[in-house]
């Protein structure tokens, strides 16, 4: 099963892809967790694409697609995966539609996430990551069991600099104007499924599990 996850930049991606992955038993493959990881080794991909995630920016498409790809095409995407953060610009879309073509592969289900963007700033502002392994809660939503330290590896919990009030209202506006046209895209493609994420986590997840299957 090949599902992209779509939706604002807080609107729970993420989240819900962390669960399909556990689920349906396939890789979740988040890029902005991928840059995030390169930024903290110090690689070149990383400090590129960080000039541009601290803007709010889209990193540029030439940076991103290549490292997808090769990423598809490693074993464990065998059955098929989940992709969060990806694509984000039509570019993108036709790069990814281009590449599983060759293998005469498709995308099974793009979901929509949909959250109205006055619910994103504060889910936003009560979104912490852990400084080591990159897990994500939210302060009132899915709080740690101990305050500021990660249930995964006991390390410390930030707001990310990108999760920052003005970085998040330019992050919307880069998501207006480039990754809302997908929503067309997809639905044209026949494939797109919204959900309604402003309900409860595991609300949203059963909504979600009902158009997978069981
Ligand atoms: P994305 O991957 O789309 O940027 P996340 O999955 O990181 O978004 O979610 C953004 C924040 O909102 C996180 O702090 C997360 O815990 C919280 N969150 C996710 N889904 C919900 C929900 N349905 N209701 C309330 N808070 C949520
Ligand atoms: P995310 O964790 O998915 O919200 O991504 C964080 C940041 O990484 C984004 O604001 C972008 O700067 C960058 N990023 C992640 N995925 C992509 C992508 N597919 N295309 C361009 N930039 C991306």
């Amino acid at each position: 099963m090949k599902i992209i996850m779509l939706g604002a930049p807080g609107a729970g991606k993420g989240t819900q892809a962390k669960k399909i992955a556990a689920k349906y038993n396939i890789p979740h493959i988040s890029t902005g967790d991928i840059f995030r990881a390169n930024i903290k080794n110090g690689t070149e991909l990383g400090k590129k694409a960080k000039t541009y995630m601290d803007q709010g920016l889209l990193v540029p498409d030439e940076l991103v697609v290549d490292l997808v790809v090769d990423r598809l095409n490693q074993d464990d995407c065998k059955e098929g995966y989940v992709l969060d953060g990806f694509p984000r610009t039509i570019p993108q879309a036709e790069a990814l539609d281009g590449a599983l073509g060759k293998l005469g592969q498709k995308v099974d289900f793009a979901i929509d996430v949909d959250v109205p963007d006055e619910n994103i700033i504060h889910r936003m502002g009560g979104r912490r990551a852990c400084v080591g392994c990159g897990a994500t809660y939210h302060l009132e939503h899915a709080p740690t069991k101990v305050e500021g330290i990660c249930d995964m590896c006991g390390q410390e919990l930030i707001l990310r600099d990108d999760d920052k009030p003005e970085t998040v209202k330019k992050r919307l506006g880069v998501y207006h104007e480039q990754t809302k046209p997908l929503i067309n895209y997809y639905t044209t493609a026949g494939i797109l499924k919204t959900v309604d994420g402003t309900v409860d986590i595991e609300d949203v997840f059963q909504a979600i599990v009902n158009i997978l299957g069981e």
